[in-house]
């Protein structure tokens, strides 16, 4: 047993690791609400995440974490699509756009590759070499 007070509710309930916080009523109506904004948000396009979250009385942040998870579908020129977290470009799920996506990729192996450089202190020549090396893989 892993008893948890519910995130939502408060309510004492059997936690289930690795499973949202909240007890099974709390969940169920969560995704009641889920239903009513995914129909809510298709019924009226181009509304704003605050209208759909005062017209259906749920948190913004939840929202933006069901957008985030993927699970409404928004259209391209929707204003519901969400800021990337890198450059603030708009997107559709998730927390980065490709761009942003992509370069934190390039950034990650150049760290890689600085601190392999600073960890064997190579020549200059050496150096271009295992870059070069680097490049082609
Ligand atoms: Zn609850
Ligand atoms: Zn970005």
């Amino acid at each position: 047993m892993n008893l948890r007070n519910c995130k939502s509710c408060g309510k004492i309930f059997n936690y289930v690791p690795g499973l949202p916080p909240i007890c099974p009523a709390c969940k169920q109506e969560l995704e009641n609400k889920f239903k009513e904004v995914k129909l809510y948000i298709r019924e009226h396009k181009g509304v704003s995440i605050t209208e759909v979250a005062e017209a259906c009385n749920v948190d913004p942040h939840q929202i933006k974490q069901w957008l985030r998870d993927d699970r409404l579908e928004v259209t391209d020129d929707s204003p519901l699509l969400l800021n990337c977290e890198g450059c603030g470009a708009r997107i559709r799920s998730g927390r980065f756009c490709d761009k942003c996506k992509a370069s934190m990729t390039n950034s990650f192996n150049s760290i890689v590759n600085s601190h392999k450089a600073a960890q064997t202190p190579q020549t200059n020549g050496k150096k271009s070499e295992s870059k070069m090396r680097f490049l082609d893989n």
